[in-house]
């Protein structure tokens, strides 16, 4: 286990060393903005929805290393992906940085699964989350600042 642990951890910092897709979305139809006042996380989302399909996605915002990897693999795993389908998958990460659901499997969450740990930190929950609220936010459409709290 914690050979596992030590994998995640490097993928983690990776990501928030070098996020994917860290940029303004030319072209984007849909932002928004979250903020984790817990912990000063700040996320500005851009995404390019087609027939309900993310065809492009991007974020600028500074915070800690959780909120930035946690968005740059959120980025990464929903591109592609219709509205349902980064709904679900939203679900299933609530689920695993909560600890709720603990039986099911975390392998169709791919590399996400990496954000187990965060259960054990509950405090960690919202900068993890952050980016996918904002993910909610801006497929609704809302337009509105999100807060974690
Ligand atoms: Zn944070």
């Amino acid at each position: 286990m914690s050979d596992l642990r030590e994998l995640y951890q490097q993928l983690i910092l990776d990501h928030s060393k070098k996020p994917r897709n860290f940029r303004k979305l030319e072209g984007a139809n849909r932002t928004a903005d979250g903020h984790n006042p817990l912990c000063g996380d700040e996320i500005t989302l851009y995404l390019q929805v087609e027939d309900d399909v993310i065809r492009g996605i991007g974020f600028q915002g500074s915070g800690c290393a959780i909120s930035r990897a946690s968005a740059s693999m959120m980025t990464d795993s929903v591109k592609g992906k219709t509205r349902a389908e980064a709904q679900r998958l939203f679900e299933r990460f609530h689920d695993l940085v909560t600890g709720e659901n603990e039986g099911r499997d975390p392998a169709d969450l791919g590399k996400l699964a990496v954000f187990s740990g965060v259960k054990e930190f509950p405090v960690r929950v919202k900068c993890a989350t952050l980016s996918w609220h904002t993910l909610r936010a801006a497929l609704e459409g809302k337009g509105e600042t999100v807060s974690t709290e």
